[in-house]
């Protein structure tokens, strides 16, 4: 139904582009062609009108020269020379009685009358309309010294004939002209409207799946409606980024939750069986604790998911370094100072890091709780900074050491290395931390040797348009 209404909106828009292209390029034609023909009739006119008058002083020169026998001779010399069509000539004397006449064919259908008055009156010109064809017989009238008259005439048959012509010709171009121009308009039209018809392929595509994969087919031209599709692609591939993160965010969650969830509904079943109230109060006491837990790892996953979805608000701006850091250590001094560790900031209270100033305290407390954690009693954690093209900082342990073969999956979630399982963690830190500096389009990175210590790396762009 949609698809039908469509189908006839664009035949409709592309019809009405094309007959809009083609009816102002046929008024353009038609215009230049009817002023040629203007342009025609007037040189035609102007020049059987020089014609006529020169013919007119030369059959005045011959009269005056040799008298009307003489002018007689001319004109029929003219005329079965072919010279020129056939000419009115009449002579009229001063009696204002016509001495000679000589007429063209279908003069009959001018009122010569009027040609009688002008007769002694005045040299000049005289314009006879047939009422028959409407063609004209354009006079020109020399009054000589001794009082005779001589009129020379010609109709416009030839001209008209040849205008006739020409407008048949130019009839029959216009009709050529309106069709091509109605065949053009419609084919610029139909490629024209390309890019709109694979535009409304692609919405429809992806409404009749509901997938994003759809593409609008662009052509590489750069022409607004061109660049139009290019930029509706870049959305949707962020729609379909966003879709697919949120899809994965969902499974992630859902997954992992579910073993924590089972967990706890065993120890609350456990429990429920307890017929000790004692330790019915401690298997509550633990299922409470669970509880805790499900929420801490719940809101730890959503965190992640919308890093790493995108979708995480951050607030960029360069935040000091030192006194993040500071922060976070102050987390930890109760359990570094309780273990005999030792955990300083050598960071220098000019450094400044583009970031989040929140999701940076958290990056660096994953990072100085992990190290507190994983280095024995007595050891050292050291915090630093130190600019390597982007902001780096540094948080470097003397603890247990990361096994080579498990450095490259402690980024992952939910992993734990084997020798950290008794520690207490949920193996989403540095999963977190990786997606946070990720989501400030910063890196990530750790060195380690097991036994020895390890230095976990965060790294953020120097700008803070290159870190939103
Ligand atoms: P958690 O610490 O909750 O287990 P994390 O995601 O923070 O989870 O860390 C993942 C794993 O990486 C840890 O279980 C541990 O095996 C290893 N790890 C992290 N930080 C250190 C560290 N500073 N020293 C040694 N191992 C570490």
């Amino acid at each position: 139904m949609s698809s039908k209404w469509s189908d006839g909106f664009k035949t409709a828009l592309m019809l009405r582009l094309g007959l809009w292209y083609a009816g102002l390029f046929a008024v353009g034609a038609i215009g230049l062609l009817l002023f040629t023909y203007a342009l025609l009739g007037r040189a035609l006119a102007a020049q059987d009108r020089d014609a006529l008058a020169s013919m007119l002083s030369r059959y005045a020169a011959e009269y005056d020269r040799s008298g009307l026998a003489g002018l007689k001779g001319l004109v029929e010399a003219d005329e079965s020379e072919g010279r020129h069509e056939r000419l009115l000539v009449r002579v009229m004397n001063k009696e204002t009685e016509l001495v000679y006449f000589a007429h063209p064919p279908g003069w009959a259908s001018f009122d010569l009358s009027a040609l009688d008055d002008r007769a002694h009156v005045s040299s000049g010109w005289t314009s006879l309309v047939s009422p028959v064809d409407g063609s004209t017989l354009e006079v020109g009238t020399d009054v000589l010294r001794d009082g005779v008259t001589i009129q020379v005439g010609r109709s416009s048959h030839v001209r008209d004939d040849l205008l006739a012509h020409f407008r048949a010709r130019a009839m029959e171009v216009a009709a050529a002209l309106v069709m091509a121009a109605v065949l053009g308009a419609l084919l610029i039209a139909h490629v024209a409207l390309a890019p709109v018809r694979s535009l409304e392929a692609t919405t429809q595509a992806i409404l009749d799946t509901r997938r994003f994969d759809a593409r609008v087919a662009t052509r590489g031209t750069r022409d607004p409606l061109d660049q139009l599709g290019a930029r509706i692609n870049e959305m949707l591939g962020q729609i379909q980024t966003l879709l697919a993160g949120m899809r994965g965010a969902l499974d992630n969650v859902a997954h992992d939750l579910r073993t924590p969830l089972t967990r706890f509904r065993n120890i609350a079943e456990q429990a429920l069986t307890e017929t000790d109230p004692g330790k019915a109060r401690d298997g509550l006491a633990h299922a409470l604790e669970e509880a805790d837990r499900v929420g801490a790892t719940l809101t730890a996953l959503i965190d992640v998911s919308e890093a790493e979805a995108g979708t995480m608000r951050l607030t960029v701006e360069r935040v000091g370094a030192a006194v993040i850091a500071a922060e976070a250590i102050s987390l930890y001094a109760d359990e570094a100072e309780e273990r005999g560790i030792v955990v300083e900031s050598k960071i220098d209270s000019a450094v400044e890091v583009n970031a989040d100033r929140t999701r940076l305290r958290q990056v660096l407390a994953n990072l100085i709780e992990n190290a507190v954690k994983y280095t024995g009693d007595g050891g050292r954690v050291t915090v630093a900074a130190h600019e390597d093209g982007d902001m780096v900082i540094t948080v470097s342990d003397t603890g247990i050491g990361i096994a080579s073969q498990d450095l490259p999956l402690v980024w992952d979630r939910l992993y734990r290395a084997d020798v950290s399982r008794s520690a207490r963690g949920l193996g989403l830190g540095l999963s977190l931390v990786k997606a946070i500096v990720e989501a400030h389009r910063g890196r990530v990175w750790v060195q380690s040797r097991l036994g020895h210590g390890s230095t976990f790396s965060v790294a953020f762009p120097r700008t803070p348009r290159a870190a939103a």
